[in-house]
């Protein structure tokens, strides 16, 4: 199945694929499991659900590798909207920012520019700004951005990404800063030479590095720990870990995806932890979809099957 999964994410930058997909009407009612709609109305409809079930939102606003700088200025305009449209509807809900939509492609310092205007207007309104981590080719030119934007704002968290050999060494450094991290698994495909390919080896490195997120060092320093993934077992070692510590489930967070495991976000929910969800909305959900189809091979026979006709 690994080969379904290297075809899905290779098809996720096919130009080709991407106008088939998405002129294809069965296909465009398959992505709305994943995505909560085109309009921001869309999407502030399902976080206000959300928030209604005890469930914390983060928004994003799908798009990324913008082709030209004005998209890139235009994209962190939208950004500046969307979190005034949280504050005025008194939403619980942060903004997820991929770099490459603000114009990671244009350099570290135009990208830096970009998202200090959206984290300064989030910042005035009293909300947290994710950075979201892509594909390899953009780790540090990211975390370069990330640490820039720390030294002058507190409002921000950073994806970091358990199938990296180099995450650890990431993780110790934001830990260091009092940061707060979202740890997932991640969702490009990455060579041996940089990165686990197998899931015994990920879910190792995965624990190891929840762990550290949950050890009294990095709570002390008033770091912040998202752990992010749909892995029932190990959300049961992150029940367990915090637990055994006797932490506050309140001092840290699950965080899932829209459309993705709902029983294990509400029972989290319900136990009193606190769970936060992905929300994507927009037109250009297609490389979005194809990493989630990428991730989970029953997706693709439930793909097959709606497009036969079953
Ligand atoms: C809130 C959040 C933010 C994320 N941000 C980033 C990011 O910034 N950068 C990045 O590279 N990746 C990101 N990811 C994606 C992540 O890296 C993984 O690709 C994805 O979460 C699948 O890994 P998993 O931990 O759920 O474990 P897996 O072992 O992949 O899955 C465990 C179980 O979860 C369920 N499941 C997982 N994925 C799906 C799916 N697509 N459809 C249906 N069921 C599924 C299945 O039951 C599966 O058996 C994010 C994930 C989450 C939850």
């Amino acid at each position: 199945m690994n080969v379904l999964r290297h075809l899905f994410i290779a098809l996720s930058q096919s130009a080709r694929a991407r106008q088939l997909v998405m002129q294809y009407g069965p296909m465009r009612r398959l992505a709305r499991r994943f995505i909560a709609g085109e309009t921001i109305d869309e999407a502030i409809a399902v976080v206000r659900e959300l928030n209604q079930g005890g469930i914390l939102a983060t928004l994003d606003h799908l798009g990324e590798n913008v082709s030209s700088q004005e998209d890139a200025e235009r994209a962190a305009q939208e950004y500046r909207e969307l979190a005034h449209r949280i504050a005025e509807e008194a939403l619980q809900s942060s903004i997820s920012v991929k770099p490459t939509h603000v114009g990671l492609d244009f350099g570290e310092d135009f990208c830096y520019s970009q998202l200090r205007t959206v984290v300064d207007t989030a910042r005035d309104l009293n909300l947290t700004v994710e950075v979201d981590m892509e594909g390899s080719t953009y780790t540090q030119a990211t975390l370069n951005v990330f640490h820039r934007l720390l030294d002058a704002y507190s409002n921000l968290r950073v994806a970091l990404q358990a199938y990296l050999y180099r995450t650890e060494k990431d993780l110790e450094r934001l830990i260091e800063r009092g940061s707060s991290v979202r740890l997932c698994k991640g969702a490009y495909d990455e060579p041996s030479s940089i990165a686990w390919r197998n899931k015994v080896d990920v879910d190792a490195s995965y624990a190891r590095l929840m762990h550290m997120m949950l050890s009294d060092q990095a709570l002390q320093n008033g770091f912040y720990p998202a752990l992010a993934t749909h892995d029932h077992n190990l959300i049961l070692q992150v029940e367990r870990e915090a637990a055994r510590r006797e932490m506050d489930r309140r001092r840290f967070e699950f965080q899932m995806l829209y459309g993705v495991r709902r029983d294990w976000q509400q029972r989290l929910a319900n136990d009193g932890y606190r769970v936060r969800i992905y929300v994507p909305y927009g037109t250009q959900w297609y490389p979005y979809f194809m990493r989630r189809l990428a991730e989970r091979p029953a997706n693709v026979l439930f793909i097959t099957r709606a497009l036969v006709g079953k």
